[in-house]
């Protein structure tokens, strides 16, 4: 499988090395070129209204939107997950998100005296007990569509969601020593097959 990683900014490393763990190719996204070819795509933390600033001056916030809108597989993680967000809550009035899951977000939505933490969190389908999950200026899930899957919460409030091919967490799971979420990923990928018509977009 090859996956494709946002590397325009923040941490898109730590993603490819968990995933080059897993058996996966990996791919740093800086161009729409990038895209050929790949099965999924991550979009790393970060800062997201950089991340979109730097998608479009790049040429790559249009290719990447008719990918994911022909069902490519993503992973947003934190900022990743902003990106992918039907609706952004404090965004920047300029801030663009692409919209291919059914999600609210709320950035920063754990205030300031918890800027960063860790919690243990139970995640649906998840094997081996809890994920050590870390939180950098997270975003919350504040509104899940009906076809959204909520796998795990804090305090009630959702951090971990799919919708068909997408999955999105409000952590970082690159961060923790534990390739679980990364392969939860790579399997659902798997199961889905390959994304046809995404391909015949792409030529
Ligand atoms: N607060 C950041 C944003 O709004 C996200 C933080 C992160 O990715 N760790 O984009």
């Amino acid at each position: 499988m090859r996956v494709s990683v946002l590397a325009l900014q923040g941490a898109s490393a730590l993603h490819e090395a968990a995933l080059r763990a897993l058996g996966a190719e990996t791919v740093p996204l800086r161009t729409p070129g990038d895209l050929d070819d790949v099965d999924a795509v991550v979009l790393p933390g970060g800062e997201s209204t950089t991340i979109s600033m730097m998608l479009e001056r790049n040429g790559l916030f249009e290719p990447l939107a008719a990918r994911l809108g022909a069902g490519l597989p993503a992973f947003g993680t934190c900022a990743g997950m902003i990106l992918l967000a039907d609706e952004v809550l404090d965004g920047r009035p300029d801030q663009r998100s692409f919209a291919a899951i059914d999600v609210a977000v709320r950035r920063n939505a754990f205030g300031r005296q918890v800027d960063s933490f860790e919690a243990d969190l139970r995640i649906e389908g998840l094997d081996g007990g809890d994920f050590p999950a870390v939180f950098i200026r997270a975003p919350v899930i504040e509104r899940a569509g009906p076809d959204v899957e909520v796998l795990a919460a804090v305090d009630g409030r959702p951090v971990l969601c799919r919708q068909g091919p997408v999955l999105v967490a409000a952590f970082h799971p690159e961060l923790s020593d534990d390739l679980r979420l990364h392969r939860l990923f790579l399997d659902h990928v798997t199961s889905l097959g390959p994304v046809l018509a995404d391909r015949a977009t792409a030529d």
